[in-house]
This record gives structure tokens, C-alpha cells and sequence, in this order.
């Protein structure tokens, strides 16, 4: 449905893209013709990714920064839009999922750290405030912008693989996403959110193959996602076609969660 060079002219970023969701997002608009900032706390990670995009003839630049850490974002943002240019582009991806704690590496409330919880909030929620903050403005410049950011089926509904920490952090993505789309659809910007379900990526191959056995077979799809499916329904929310929708939360779960 998407051309081949649905996003040419655009300046995407995408936070936590050395590896994993975030890489296969950043991959998937380079492709679509995009300039892509590829951003993540690894800077071994994040330098490799983009080397392998302009390998493979595809415009993009490596930018190292914490999301949580203001200054860091803004430097960040700056490098990315001297390199590139103005961005009308961001997927919000960094996200982290600790589980420490003392039941089978689970992080249960009564033994979650307060330090923990923290951090938890600052990555995956201060995180896309600071980022979506930082590149708004040359959105509004260009009347023109879409904004995806990554929640989960864990903020739609209980899940017992997380702590509460990530499960309050994807919930609360769901209004930041509602709310923003009010507040910037006037000036031209989209903002909409995707909650993948189960995925393929090293976040989750810290969990036990039994509780990945059991996802699997509660999802009608009898399978794990992959990064690039997720990749896939954020091109088009970034794309000009999706330009009518925002305000929504677009499930990649396999079925796993039916609303
Ligand atoms: P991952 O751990 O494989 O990759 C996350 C990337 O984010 C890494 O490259 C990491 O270095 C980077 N990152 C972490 N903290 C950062 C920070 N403070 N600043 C900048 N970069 C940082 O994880 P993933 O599975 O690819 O998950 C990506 C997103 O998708 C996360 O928001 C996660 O919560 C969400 N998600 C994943 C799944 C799944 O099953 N994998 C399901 C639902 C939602």
C-alpha cells in the first residue's frame, strides 16, 4: 500500500535504535526513503546500526544520548537536525523492563525498589516528554508531523511478565498519546501509539522459554512477533496516508488482546 519512497524528503527520529524494535523502526524508514536519526543510550549499538544503514546506501546518522537526561536529549537533537535537518518524524521505542526482584527474576511490587520505579518512569515516560518536546517545535515550523510511541499490550490490560512500573509507564503513554493528539492536531501533527504484545527482541529473551511458551499459546497467532511487524504498522502511521488518523492505540499482538 505504502510506495517504495513514501517517506523521501522526511527526517525521522527514532529513540532506542541500536537494537532490537527501535533498529527494525529506524531500518524500515530508511528504506521508505526517509533520514534517519538513529538514537540510543549504546553507543556500540546505535554507531553499528546506522554504519549497516548508509551500507546499504540509506541516509543516516548515529546520535548517543539517555532519553531521560534533558541535556543529553537536546545535544542529541541538535547533532541529528545539523546532520540532517529539521525532523517531522519521531518514534518514541526506548523503553526498559528490569526484573530484578526476588521471584524468579519478577519485579513484584512489595519488593520493587523505589530507585527502580524511578528509573522505570524517567526511560519510559520522561524519556518521550523530553524527546517529543525537543523535535515539536520544528513540527510546528513545518505544520507538519506525526509522532508514534511505543506502548504495550501491558498498558492495555494485566500481564503478568512485567512489573507494575513498565505496565504504569505504557498505560500513562496511552494519554500522553490521546492528549497530544488534541493539543497538536491543529498544527498539522498526528500522534497515535502502537502496543505490541509478545516480540522477538533481547528485551524478552531475559524471560524463561515456559512463560514464552505460555504467551504463545494464548495468542491465536501461535507466535511471537517480530520486530519488523511492529516496523511495519509505524511507517504507515508516519506515512502521509495515515494522515486522518490520530489519538489511537494500534495493537501488533498476534490477538493476544482483543478490544
Ligand atoms: P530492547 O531492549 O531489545 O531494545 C531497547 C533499546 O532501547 C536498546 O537499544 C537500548 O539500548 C535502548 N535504550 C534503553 N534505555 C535507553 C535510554 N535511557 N536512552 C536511550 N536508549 C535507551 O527492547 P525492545 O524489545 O526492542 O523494545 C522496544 C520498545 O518496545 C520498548 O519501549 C518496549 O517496552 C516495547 N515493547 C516491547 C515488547 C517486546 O515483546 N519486545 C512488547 C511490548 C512493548
Amino acid at each position: 500500500m505504502l510506495d517504495s519512497d513514501s517517506h523521501a524528503g522526511r527526517v525521522a527520529l527514532v529513540t532506542g535504535a541500536g537494537r532490537g524494535i527501535g533498529r527494525a523502526i529506524a531500518d524500515a524508514h530508511a528504506a521508505a526513503g526517509a533520514s534517519v536519526i538513529y538514537l540510543d543510550h549504546d553507543a556500540a549499538l546505535v554507531e553499528e546500526a546506522a554504519a549497516a544503514a548508509t551500507a546499504r546506501g540509506w541516509r543516516a546518522v548515529a546520535v548517543t544520548a539517555d532519553v531521560a537526561d534533558e541535556a543529553s536529549v537536546a545535544e542529541a537533537v541538535r547533532r541529528g537536525t545539523e546532520a540532517l535537518g529539521p525532523v517531522t518524524l519521531l518514534v518514541n521505542n526506548a523503553g526498559i523492563s528490569p526484573k530484578t526482584g526476588s521471584a524468579g527474576g519478577k519485579a513484584f511490587v512489595w519488593d520493587m525498589q523505589a530507585d527502580e520505579w524511578r528509573r522505570v518512569l524517567d526511560v519510559n515516560l520522561t524519556g518521550a516528554f523530553l524527546v517529543t518536546r525537543a523535535v515539536v517545535p520544528q513540527m510546528r515550523e513545518a505544520r507538519y508531523g506525526r509522532i508514534v510511541s511505543i506502548s504495550s499490550v501491558a498498558g492495555r490490560t494485566y500481564c503478568d511478565i512485567v512489573g507494575v512500573h513498565y505496565a504504569a509507564t505504557k498505560a500513562a503513554l496511552i494519554g500522553f498519546t490521546k492528549h497530544l493528539a488534541g493539543e497538536l492536531g491543529p498544527a498539522g501533527i498526528t500522534v497515535n501509539a502502537v502496543a505490541p504484545g509478545r516480540i522477538d527482541t533481547p528485551l524478552m529473551r531475559g524471560t524463561s522459554a515456559e512463560t514464552n511458551e505460555a504467551v504463545r499459546q494464548a495468542t491465536p497467532l501461535q507466535r511471537l512477533g517480530t520486530p519488523e511487524e511492529v516496523a511495519a504498522v509505524c511507517l504507515f502511521l508516519t506515512s502521509d496516508k495515515a494522515g486522518f488518523v490520530t489519538g489511537q492505540v494500534c495493537d501488533v499482538a498476534g490477538g493476544w488482546l482483543m478490544t
